[in-house]
């Protein structure tokens, strides 16, 4: 049941049709894990606070560098030096006091991720390297955690919803992690633009209505002002969503 305070603070949202007072109190028992509090995760984390999603879990082992303020909104200048989750928490929390936000400073890693992730609804893809995001698209495939993917470069950017079971993985897209630069070229605003997209996704699949983008990927090249799209397609031999694998019990060593 939402509050009088809630209907009149998400009211704009209430109105939406197909998403309601139903959608919002959907939202608002959701648990949502955003992986990584960077240029992604920031603004990720952001309008899904404003959009009051209930129980929002932040995760990153980085602390906020000088360099990180041309794009993530939650650090400022005072920040500098605080681990990430925790400069996030206050901003968050202040913008919406309602939500539950729980920061944990630490590194996914192939052996805290499956503890990490339990429980949540939707995982969003915040992370500047493959590596953990094979990481983390194979621990969303054995708890069947639908997974929104997204990455930028530049002005490029992409996103797709993966929902294990259903829609080809990380691993089918990728056949190998592609490696990733130290340090890439980005301005704010492209993951700024993605990561909407992503609470976009996540707000939808949480609330039930609307369509996904499952099973495509979405390119944004803002150099050209272009959006394009991609049919994806399952590798029947995945290692990690492929035949016998989704229902294992464990694949971990
Ligand atoms: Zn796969």
């Amino acid at each position: 049941m939402l509050s009088g305070e809630e209907l009149q603070r998400y009211g704009r949202q209430i109105i939406y049709p197909g998403f309601g007072e139903i959608g919002q109190d959907k939202l608002k028992a959701s648990y949502v894990l955003v992986v990584g509090v960077g240029g992604l995760g920031c603004a990720a984390s952001m309008y899904l606070t404003y959009a009051g999603a209930g129980h929002i879990t932040i995760v990153d082992d980085d602390s906020v560098d000088l360099s990180n303020l041309n794009r993530q909104m939650l650090h400022w200048e005072g920040d500098i030096g605080k681990k990430k989750p925790i400069s996030a928490a206050n901003k968050l929390r202040k913008i919406n006091s309602s939500v539950r936000i729980t920061p944990v400073c630490k590194k996914i890693t192939e052996d805290n991720v499956d503890v990490i992730i339990k429980g949540f609804d939707v995982v969003i893809d915040g992370l500047d390297n493959f590596k953990t995001r094979f990481v983390l698209n194979a621990a969303c495939v054995r708890q069947k955690i639908p997974f929104i993917h997204a990455g930028v470069n530049g002005l490029l950017g992409q996103i797709t919803t993966i929902v294990p079971g259903k829609t080809p993985c990380l691993a089918c897209i990728y056949s190998t992690p592609p490696v990733s630069e130290e340090t890439v070229p980005v301005f704010g605003v492209t993951p700024a633009l993605m990561a909407s997209l992503q609470v976009m996704e996540a707000i939808k699949l949480i609330a039930g209505f609307g369509e996904t983008f499952q099973g495509r990927m979405l390119y944004f090249n803002g150099e050209s002002m272009e959006f394009a799209y991609e049919d994806l397609t399952k590798n029947p031999k995945c290692s990690v969503c492929g035949p016998g694998r989704l229902n294992a019990k464990e694949h971990r060593k």
